[in-house]
Protein backbone atom coordinates (compact mmCIF):
# COMPACT_ATOMS: atom_id res chain seq x y z
CA UNK A 1 0.00 0.00 0.00
CA UNK A 2 2.59 2.57 0.59
CA UNK A 3 5.19 0.94 -1.59
CA UNK A 4 6.60 2.90 -5.07
CA UNK A 5 4.86 6.28 -3.68
CA UNK A 6 6.69 8.30 -6.25
CA UNK A 7 4.94 6.10 -9.11
CA UNK A 8 1.53 6.84 -7.23
CA UNK A 9 2.33 10.63 -7.17
CA UNK A 10 3.02 10.20 -10.77
CA UNK A 11 0.00 9.02 -11.32
CA UNK A 12 -2.51 10.84 -9.33
CA UNK A 13 -0.72 14.26 -10.91
CA UNK A 14 -1.70 13.08 -14.46
CA UNK A 15 -4.65 12.10 -12.99
CA UNK A 16 -5.63 15.28 -11.18
CA UNK A 17 -4.70 17.10 -14.08
CA UNK A 18 -6.88 15.30 -16.71
CA UNK A 19 -9.36 16.44 -13.93
CA UNK A 20 -8.91 19.88 -13.45
CA UNK A 21 -8.73 20.17 -17.18
CA UNK A 22 -12.09 18.48 -18.11
CA UNK A 23 -13.94 20.67 -15.21
CA UNK A 24 -12.33 24.05 -16.48
CA UNK A 25 -13.67 22.99 -20.07
CA UNK A 26 -17.22 22.22 -18.48
CA UNK A 27 -17.52 24.95 -16.21
CA UNK A 28 -16.12 27.40 -19.49
CA UNK A 29 -19.03 25.73 -21.51
CA UNK A 30 -21.43 26.10 -18.58
CA UNK A 31 -20.70 30.06 -18.14
CA UNK A 32 -20.91 30.51 -21.81
CA UNK A 33 -24.22 28.48 -22.06
CA UNK A 34 -25.59 30.66 -19.12
CA UNK A 35 -24.70 34.11 -20.62
CA UNK A 36 -26.51 33.34 -23.81
CA UNK A 37 -29.56 32.80 -21.62
CA UNK A 38 -29.01 36.08 -19.87
CA UNK A 39 -30.30 39.75 -20.64
CA UNK A 40 -27.97 41.62 -18.90
CA UNK A 41 -24.43 41.31 -17.95
CA UNK A 42 -24.00 38.06 -20.60
CA UNK A 43 -21.08 39.37 -21.41
CA UNK A 44 -18.95 39.10 -18.29
CA UNK A 45 -19.95 35.86 -18.10
CA UNK A 46 -19.22 34.47 -21.70
CA UNK A 47 -15.67 36.25 -21.04
CA UNK A 48 -15.49 34.71 -17.54
CA UNK A 49 -16.33 31.37 -19.20
CA UNK A 50 -13.75 31.53 -22.48
CA UNK A 51 -11.23 32.90 -19.80
CA UNK A 52 -11.87 29.18 -18.01
CA UNK A 53 -11.54 27.14 -21.18
CA UNK A 54 -7.95 28.80 -21.88
CA UNK A 55 -6.71 29.39 -17.76
CA UNK A 56 -7.91 26.16 -16.26
CA UNK A 57 -6.39 23.79 -18.02
CA UNK A 58 -3.56 25.64 -18.35
CA UNK A 59 -2.72 25.71 -14.19
CA UNK A 60 -4.43 22.44 -14.05
CA UNK A 61 -1.53 21.16 -16.12
CA UNK A 62 1.71 23.78 -14.92
CA UNK A 63 0.12 23.02 -11.34
CA UNK A 64 0.43 19.16 -12.04
CA UNK A 65 4.24 19.00 -13.06
CA UNK A 66 5.23 20.06 -9.54
CA UNK A 67 3.43 17.41 -7.80
CA UNK A 68 4.41 14.61 -10.96
CA UNK A 69 8.28 16.03 -10.31
CA UNK A 70 7.64 15.42 -6.70
CA UNK A 71 6.95 11.75 -7.52
CA UNK A 72 9.77 11.54 -10.04
CA UNK A 73 12.20 12.83 -7.20
CA UNK A 74 11.01 10.54 -4.67
CA UNK A 75 11.23 7.87 -7.39
CA UNK A 76 14.81 8.67 -8.05
CA UNK A 77 16.03 8.91 -4.19
CA UNK A 78 14.37 5.39 -3.55
CA UNK A 79 16.34 3.96 -6.51
CA UNK A 80 19.94 5.79 -5.34
CA UNK A 81 19.37 4.50 -1.87
CA UNK A 82 18.53 0.92 -2.88
CA UNK A 83 21.69 0.97 -5.24
CA UNK A 84 23.91 2.51 -2.32
CA UNK A 85 22.47 0.19 0.13
CA UNK A 86 22.95 -3.16 -1.81
CA UNK A 87 26.49 -1.89 -3.00
CA UNK A 88 28.22 -1.42 0.60
CA UNK A 89 25.68 -4.72 1.66
CA UNK A 90 27.91 -7.06 -0.65
CA UNK A 91 31.38 -6.01 0.18
CA UNK A 92 29.60 -6.03 4.42
CA UNK A 93 29.02 -9.57 3.35
CA UNK A 94 32.16 -10.72 1.43
CA UNK A 95 34.01 -9.55 4.72
CA UNK A 96 35.69 -6.28 2.80
CA UNK A 97 34.18 -3.52 4.23
CA UNK A 98 34.33 -3.76 7.99
CA UNK A 99 34.99 0.03 8.63
CA UNK A 100 33.05 3.41 7.40
CA UNK A 101 36.01 4.56 6.18
CA UNK A 102 37.98 1.49 4.51
CA UNK A 103 38.72 2.76 1.16
CA UNK A 104 38.69 1.20 -2.34
CA UNK A 105 41.93 0.68 -4.40
CA UNK A 106 42.07 2.94 -7.92
CA UNK A 107 43.94 0.68 -9.45
CA UNK A 108 42.16 -2.89 -8.58
CA UNK A 109 39.19 -2.00 -6.77
CA UNK A 110 39.97 -4.09 -3.99
CA UNK A 111 39.17 -3.17 -0.43
CA UNK A 112 41.31 -2.05 1.91
CA UNK A 113 41.59 -0.97 5.73
CA UNK A 114 40.77 2.30 6.69
CA UNK A 115 44.90 2.61 8.21
CA UNK A 116 46.54 0.55 5.16
CA UNK A 117 48.61 3.02 3.29
CA UNK A 118 49.18 0.73 0.35
CA UNK A 119 46.56 -1.35 -1.49
CA UNK A 120 46.74 -5.08 0.49
CA UNK A 121 46.09 -6.73 -3.13
CA UNK A 122 48.23 -4.83 -5.81
CA UNK A 123 50.40 -2.62 -3.82
CA UNK A 124 49.17 0.64 -5.32
CA UNK A 125 49.57 3.75 -2.68
CA UNK A 126 46.04 5.11 -1.24
CA UNK A 127 45.32 8.69 -3.19
CA UNK A 128 43.61 11.54 -1.55
CA UNK A 129 41.24 11.27 -3.99
CA UNK A 130 40.51 7.86 -3.31
CA UNK A 131 36.93 6.48 -3.26
CA UNK A 132 35.98 6.15 0.10
CA UNK A 133 33.05 4.26 1.46
ZN1 LIG B 1 45.00 -2.38 -5.68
Amino acid sequence: MWDNIGEKIKGFAKFSAWIGIIISIIGGIALIGFSAEMRRGGELYFSLGIVTIIFGPLISWISAWFMYGYGELIEKTNAIEKNTRSGISANVMTGNISSPNDWICNKCKSANRETALFCNNCGEKKLEDVNVL
